[in-house]
């Protein structure tokens, strides 16, 4: 997945009320080093991200993920990113894009260590062709967290909410599913509780009712469960937030996971035990979520 773009931003105050921000930007060659070594974003992972699904050069669900952006970086104590900035940084990179699916992501790190000002960049690259997966779903398997279900509230400073840079738990989750055979994975919480997959939200369904981990859980909002359950709405389903027990994903009517890039994917399997699926519903949340929105 080589990039098309890459533009480093000289963050702007959130009140500079600016119409035009494009001085700001710089477009840089994106096979090239860009990075000071004493980035923090390599060096702690300290810092926020958003992974944005483009369709025929479309950002999809850009409000939500930049307030998402916002959001995660409060929590950060990062400054708040200006969003008239970075929309305009997205409408850039967006124009940039091939046709068919990509992805755009924003990163906003703490910066240089005693630097003045946080580091910021958009990048734009094709996306990986997800046809197969979205028809054919995924296996999973349950991973404890470690963590209880109180603990995103107790203890803010672990982040639980942010979208942080640092992934590197969340992929050495998907390293075990596959050691287990499985191809993907759904954290729960050390008292039984479903949270969420390493890079996706989970919904599961029950007759004409969803349901998703409530995100006080200490996970993260999806911007494409949040749509989905829009989407379900309009067509007259109940859509709800709860705190879900892990004996339940293996009794529901159909479970997906779902995200920003790779859209729905149907789970077929928890560890080992089959899961009804809905294939139909599954296109149709699909084709929804590939539409311009
Ligand atoms: N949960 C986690 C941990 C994620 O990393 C992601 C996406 O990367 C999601 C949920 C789904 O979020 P979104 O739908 O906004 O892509």
């Amino acid at each position: 997945m080589s990039l098309r773009l890459a533009l480093m931003i000289v963050p702007a105050d959130a009140e500079d009320e600016r119409d035009e921000f494009s001085d700001t930007f710089t477009v840089v060659d994106a096979s090239a080093p860009a990075l000071s070594v004493g980035e923090l974003s390599t060096q702690r992972g300290d810092g926020v991200f958003e992974s944005i699904g483009v369709v025929d050069g479309h950002a999809q669900e850009l409000e939500p993920h930049l307030r998402r952006l916002a959001h995660s970086a409060r929590l950060c104590d990062l400054p708040a990113p200006n969003l008239a900035q970075w929309r305009q940084a997205i409408v850039v990179a967006a124009s940039e894009c091939p046709p068919g699916e990509a992805v755009i992501k924003l990163i906003l790190s703490r910066g240089v260590e005693h630097g003045p000002t946080p580091t910021a960049w958009v990048t734009a690259a094709s996306a990986a062709d997800f046809t197969a997966v979205r028809h054919d779903g995924v296996r999973v398997v349950t991973l404890d967290r470690g963590y209880d279900l109180g603990a995103g509230e107790r203890a803010p400073w672990l982040l639980l909410g942010a979208k942080t840079l640092s992934y590197a738990v969340n992929m050495a989750a998907l390293r075990e599913a596959k050691r287990r055979g499985a191809e993907d994975a759904i954290f729960v919480t050390s008292d039984g509780f479903v949270l969420e997959a390493p890079t996706a939200s989970l919904i599961l369904r029950f007759g004409g009712r969803f349901i998703t981990t409530a995100p006080s859980a200490g996970i993260l909002h999806g911007t494409t469960q949040l749509s989905v359950y829009e989407h379900l709405e309009a067509q007259g389903f109940a859509c709800e937030y709860a705190t879900i027990a892990a004996s339940a994903l293996t009794t529901a009517d159909a479970a997906w996971l779902v995200s920003s890039v790779r859209l729905a994917v149907p789970i077929t399997a928890v560890d080992g035990t089959p899961v009804a699926t809905d294939p139909a519903l599954t296109a149709n949340i699909n084709r929804y979520l590939l539409s311009p929105r």
